[in-house]
C-alpha cells in the first residue's frame, strides 16, 4: 500500500475512530500498516491542535492513538524514524556540540527612520530591472535557528550562534509540536530552513505567572524564556514549555523556487507554521503602510515582535542585489520605536522571595508607557541600583517591552543626593542581608516570615506538588489565623481548624484536608523540587533523586556525595547543605 492511498483511507483521522484489537493479534504487515496510519493520523491531529487551534477529536482519542502507535513500534519492528513519538523521551545531555552552517545565517540591515527604508526601496528598484515588489513580515523577537532535512526527515536542529556556527539542539527542538520530523512524500531531498523559535504571549505570561506565584525570577521577556528553555539539557523539561517555531525563510533546497511569497506557501504545504500576517506589498510606501498598520495591533498579535521585515520577493531579484559581509542587500527591518517615558522615581520597596532574594521595586509617578498605565518597575538588585545611580526624586526612564515587566532603563536627571542606599538588614525579619554577586539575599531562612509564606506557597504550587484548592490565599489565610507555621503544620491540620477560619464551610474543609493528606507520598524528585532548595530546580532534583533514592539518604548526603550528581555544581551543593542544616528547614 502507498502511502497516498493509506491516507485516503485512514481511519483515524475523524470521528468515530474504530476500536483497536489485541496487539497480539496482528500480523507484522498488518502492524505496520497500522503504525504508519496512525503516525499519519497523529501528525494531522498535533497539527490540528497545535497550528491550526481546531482539534477534531477529544484529547483522551488522542491519547489512544498515541498510546497504540507507542505499543506498536515497541512490539513490531515497525519503522519509528521521524515517528511523532520520537518527541518525547530524548535523554539529558552534557553539553551542547556545535555545527557549522552550510549556508551562513546573515543578520539583517535595521533601522527606525522612515528614510533609511525609503533609501532600501529605492536602492533595489534602481540596482534591478524595476519591477521589484515586496514581502512584508512581522519581525519575530525569539531565537533564530536552522532546520536540517535530508529524504524529508529532520536530522538536525543548529542555533544560528554567530552566523557560521551554532549550538546543536537536535534533542530540544524535537520537543516543539510546530517542527515537523518528517516532511510529506513530495518534500525535496535536501532542505535547509530558518525561522524563529519563540513563545506566544499568553503563553509566555501564563508562565511568568506561575515562576512569580512561587517566588521565582519571571524571565525578563519572551526571547529570554526561549533562550533558556532551547539551551536546557533536559528535553523533557523542554517538552513541557510552551514553544513554537515560525519559518521564514528556504536556505537550501533541492527543488528551486522562484519567488520568496512561493517559497512560504511551499513551506505551509510541507507542514511548516508562518509567522502571522505574512503579506505582499507593491512599493516601499505599500510596506511602509504595513508597518504602520502592524505597529498599531503589535499589542494584539500572540508574538513578541519588535518591527517588520521588508524582503524583495523575487529570488532572481535576490540574486542579483547580492549580500554584503553580513547583510543580505535584498531585505531590511524597519524597526519599531522604543517603548520608553519619563517619571519621577517616588520610592523603593524591597519584595524578599522564597530564596531570600531582596529585589527593590521602583514606585513611580504614574506614567502611560505605550498605551498601559506603569507605576511600579523593577531596578533588579543593589547592583542594578548603584550602575543606574537611581535615588528617590531622580527623574528616570521607564522601559515596558512586549510583557516584560517594566523596568528602570535609565536616570534622565539625578535630583536625589546620591544613589538609593540599600539596606544593612531584612525589611521583614531584620536578619542580615548578604550580597550574592550583584543581589542582595535576607539570611533569616525560614526564620524570615517572607520566606516562610513564599516556600509555603512553592510547596503547594503547580511547580511544588501541585495540591488541589491550596493556593496562595489560602497559605495567607492559614499563616494569619497561626494554624501553620510552616510545610509539615499543614500535614496536622484537621478540617475543625479550617472551618474556625471565614469563609470555609464543611465541604470545603474536607475536600482541603484530603488533597493535603493526598500529597504526603510524593515521588521524591517531585517531594525535592517542591521543597524549594535555593539552586535545585527540576532538573537538579531529577537527578537528586536517582542518585539518592530516598529522602534520608539525601539527608545525610555530604558535599561530596552531592556534586557527583549532574547538575549539581560546588554552588548547589553548599545551599543543598546550608538548607539541610538549618533544623526549621525539616518539614519530614
Ligand atoms: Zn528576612
Amino acid at each position: 500500500m502507498s502511502r497516498s492511498q493509506s491516507a485516503q483511507e485512514n481511519p483515524y483521522l475523524a470521528p468515530p475512530l474504530p476500536q483497536f484489537k489485541g496487539v497480539a493479534e496482528l500480523s507484522a504487515k498488518e502492524a505496520a500498516t497500522q503504525a504508519e496510519q496512525l503516525q499519519e493520523a497523529v501528525r494531522y491531529h498535533d497539527r490540528r491542535y497545535y497550528v491550526d487551534g481546531d482539534p477534531v477529536i477529544a484529547d483522551s482519542e488522542y491519547d489512544r492513538l498515541f498510546t497504540r502507535l507507542q505499543e506498536l513500534e515497541s512490539e513490531f519492528d515497525v519503522d519509528d524514524e521521524g515517528s511523532p513519538t520520537q518527541r518525547v523521551g530524548a535523554s539529558p545531555i552534557d553539553e551542547f556540540d556545535t555545527a557549522t552552517h552550510s549556508t551562513e545565517l546573515l543578520s539583517i540591515e535595521q533601522s527606525r527612520e522612515k528614510s533609511a527604508v525609503r533609501g532600501f526601496g529605492d536602492r533595489v528598484v534602481r540596482e534591478t530591472d524595476g519591477s521589484v515588489s515586496f514581502v512584508c513580515e512581522p519581525k519575530l523577537d525569539g531565537i533564530s535557528l536552522a532546520l536540517y532535512y535530508e529524504d524529508g526527515l529532520l536530522q538536525q536542529v543548529v542555533t544560528r550562534g554567530d552566523g557560521e556556527e551554532g549550538e546543536v539542539v537536535t534533542p530540544n527542538a524535537k520537543t516543539v509540536p510546530s517542527i515537523p520530523l518528517r516532511l510529506p512524500v513530495e518534500s525535496p531531498e535536501r532542505l535547509v530552513v530558518r525561522g524563529e523559535m519563540v513563545m506566544p504571549r499568553k503563553a509566555f505570561q501564563q508562565y511568568n505567572k506561575e515562576q512569580i506565584e512561587v517566588g521565582d525570577d519571571p524571565f525578563a521577556n519572551p526571547r529570554n524564556a526561549v533562550a533558556g528553555t532551547i539551551r536546557q539539557k533536559d528535553p523533557s523539561i523542554v517538552a513541557e514549555r510552551p514553544l513554537q517555531f515560525l519559518v521564514f525563510d528556504v536556505l537550501e533546497s533541492s527543488q528551486p523556487l522562484a519567488t520568496r511569497w512561493e517559497a512560504n506557501q511551499f513551506l505551509e504545504d510541507l507542514g511548516f507554521v508562518s509567522p502571522p500576517r505574512l503579506e505582499q506589498a507593491e512599493t516601499i510606501e505599500d510596506a511602509v503602510a504595513y508597518r504602520n498598520e502592524t505597529l498599531e495591533v503589535r499589542d494584539e498579535m500572540d508574538v513578541a515582535i519588535d518591527g517588520v521585515v521588508l524582503k524583495v520577493n523575487d529570488h532572481d531579484h535576490q540574486d542579483t542585489l547580492g549580500r554584503t559581509s553580513s547583510h543580505p542587500r535584498y531585505c531590511f527591518a524597519y524597526k519599531f520605536p522604543p517603548r520608553t517615558e519619563e517619571t519621577a522615581l517616588r520610592d523603593v520597596v524591597l519584595q524578599v522571595g522564597r530564596t531570600g532574594r531582596v529585589t527593590p521595586v521602583a514606585l513611580l509617578d504614574p506614567v502611560d508607557v505605550g498605551g498601559v498605565t506603569v507605576s511600579r518597575a523593577s531596578l533588579h538588585n543593589p547592583a542594578q541600583i548603584a550602575e543606574l545611580g537611581a535615588g528617590i526624586g531622580d527623574r528616570v526612564w521607564v522601559e515596558r517591552a512586549g510583557d516584560v515587566i517594566p523596568q528602570v532603563a535609565e536616570v534622565v536627571e539625578d535630583r536625589a543626593d546620591g544613589h538609593f542606599g540599600f539596606p544593612e538588614t531584612c525589611p521583614v525579619c531584620s536578619s542580615n542581608i548578604e550580597r550574592d554577586g550583584p543581589m542582595a539575599v535576607c539570611t533569616g531562612g525560614l526564620s524570615c516570615p517572607s520566606q516562610v509564606r513564599r516556600s509555603i506557597e512553592h510547596y503547594v504550587s503547580r511547580k511544588g506538588l501541585d495540591i488541589d484548592g491550596v493556593g496562595e490565599q489560602t497559605v495567607d489565610h492559614f499563616l494569619e489565623a497561626e494554624l501553620i507555621e510552616d510545610v509539615a503544620d499543614l500535614y496536622a491540620l484537621a478540617k475543625d481548624d479550617i472551618t474556625s477560619l471565614e469563609g470555609y464551610g464543611d465541604q470545603s474543609a474536607a475536600n482541603l484536608v484530603e488533597a493535603i493528606d493526598g500529597s504526603r507520598e510524593p515521588a521524591l524528585h517531585d517531594f525535592l523540587t517542591a521543597l524549594g532548595i535555593p539552586e535545585v530546580g527540576e532538573t537538579a532534583a531529577r537527578d537528586l533523586a536517582r542518585e539518592f533514592g530516598s529522602v534520608d539518604a539525601f539527608r545525610e548526603a555530604e558535599s561530596s556525595d552531592l556534586t557527583t550528581v549532574d547538575d549539581v555544581g560546588e554552588v548547589t551543593a553548599r545551599r543543598i547543605r546550608e538548607y539541610l542544616q538549618m533544623e526549621v528547614n525539616r518539614p519530614w
